[in-house]
């Protein structure tokens, strides 16, 4: 059931008014009357109110001044004013919304329009109220995400959850606005991550983002405000009516930690250069590259000479601190394109991508001149041999590992601190 309030000086009216809802509309509705501007105000602070029937012309507060004061006051000011008016100019329609009222009737009115318009009012107003009650239940849902949650044009964000403003130290959504506009301002152009730097001019970045999103994993980097420190995120993204839903995961210590196991599975933990797995996974991809092409490559094997003397006289940390040592000085003296690895033990290997054999003589023979030069902590003096080999068709990694060893085996025979070849 719900309550209207008629408002109207005039006595008789108000009867009418009552009449004629006791007469057709007994069962939706129950009428409240009041015969003055104050009056009405009393009612709607003291009793729930659905919809108000105002009529204009009224002694001290007419319609106008009532329909203001109403609006005004926090408690009253949803519920809708219909005015009721002997008068039908234009004056008078436009002063009506101006109050506040949703709609006018003119005096006589047509009882089954009256009937329409409360209806139609109190639809509209239950329609708004489910809207809110929606708005804010995917309001709360969004803010329980720990996820970044963003709806976006494309081009600025629409709605943004808790997490977001959390994350970027906003208040609201106009601060996030004002600062960056759309989420996509704040992905950090770096190698291995999505960012605007990818987006051609005629593209939008949020379709871009759902065709990498249909090959693989995204990830977007972002900026911690407060730590200033980088953060890699899962991106995810999904139309949303003429919009999208985009949901970014803070993977920030998973991407940490996969890097590092990363790092871990290709390099040697005392050298910090590759390890036996990598150099076997990257000298496959040299010999594939030179099967049936004129691409070559030659392939070192490094040992140092009498280093078991070296742990037996100086211990075994002084010991590591010439691979380390040695490592440095190789590093110094290769290109960046150059592979170079630890074998094993005091063993090392250089792979030398486009160097003929020649060339790689001439190479290994300078390292092995830079480490015989090179002072070391105790140590004073080392000195290493080389064994050396060119790539040959047919090659697979033993044959040419075969090689590069006899090769070492004969430096080591001819008195070491020698590069010694076999083709
Ligand atoms: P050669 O000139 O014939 O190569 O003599 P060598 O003493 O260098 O060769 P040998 O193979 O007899 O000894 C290699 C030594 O390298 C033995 C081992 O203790 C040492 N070594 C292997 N790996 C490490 C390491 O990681 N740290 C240290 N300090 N020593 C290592
Ligand atoms: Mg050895
Ligand atoms: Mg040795």
């Amino acid at each position: 059931m719900k309550r209207i309030l008629c408002v109207d000086d005039i006595e008789t009216n108000l009867f009418t008014l009552e009449a004629l809802f006791e007469a057709h509309q007994k069962d939706n509705y129950t009428v409240v009357s009041a015969k003055s501007g104050k009056e009405a105000l009393n009612v709607l602070l003291s009793q729930e109110i659905d919809i108000i029937l105002l009529d204009i012309m009224m002694p001290e507060l007419d319609g106008y001044e009532t329909a203001k004061l109403i609006l005004k006051n926090k408690k009253t000011k949803h519920i809708p004013t219909i005015f009721l008016t002997a008068k039908k100019d234009n004056d008078t329609v436009s002063k009506c919304y101006q109050a506040g009222g949703v709609d006018y009737l003119s005096k006589p009115y047509n009882e089954q329009e009256l009937f329409a318009r409360i209806k139609f009012h109190l639809d509209l107003l239950e329609s708004k109220r489910v809207l809110e009650v929606e708005k804010k239940f995917t309001q709360d849902i969004l803010d329980m995400q720990d996820n970044l949650v963003v709806i976006s044009d494309g081009k600025k964000v629409l709605r943004i959850n808790k997490a977001v403003s959390g994350f970027f130290n906003l208040k609201n959504i106009d601060e996030f606005r004002n600062k960056y506009i759309c989420i996509c301002h704040t992905f950090v152009h770096e190698d291995g991550y999505f960012h605007l730097g990818l987006i051609e001019d005629e593209e939008l970045w949020v379709d871009v983002l759902l065709e990498k999103l249909k090959e693989e994993d995204v990830l977007v980097l972002i900026q911690d405000v407060k730590s200033l420190e980088l953060n890699s995120f899962n991106i995810k993204a999904k139309i949303f009516g003429n919009d999208y839903l985009i949901t970014l995961t803070n993977i920030t210590s998973f991407d940490a930690e996969s890097k590092h196991n990363k790092h871990d599975a290709s390099y040697d933990s005392l050298t910090n250069i590759y390890n036996r797995t990598k150099l076997n996974e990257l000298l496959l991809q040299q010999i594939k590259a030179s099967k049936n092409s004129t691409n070559t490559f030659s392939f070192v094997l490094i040992d140092i000479d009498f280093f078991k003397d070296v742990n037996d006289t100086y211990g075994h940390l002084v010991g590591d601190a010439v691979l380390v040592q040695i490592t440095k000085v190789i590093k110094t003296h290769i290109r960046e394109s150059d592979i170079f690895a630890r074998w094993g033990g005091e063993e090392f290997v250089l792979v030398l991508p486009h160097v003929n054999s020649n060339k790689a003589q001439i190479i290994a023979n300078n390292l092995r001149v830079k480490i015989e030069e090179e002072h070391f902590a105790e140590v004073n003096k080392i000195t290493c041999s080389f064994g050396l080999t060119g790539y040959k068709n047919g090659d697979n990694i033993d044959s040419i590992t075969q090689r590069a060893d006899m090769a070492l085996y004969d430096a080591k025979g001819a008195g070491r601190n020698l590069v010694c070849r076999l083709d």
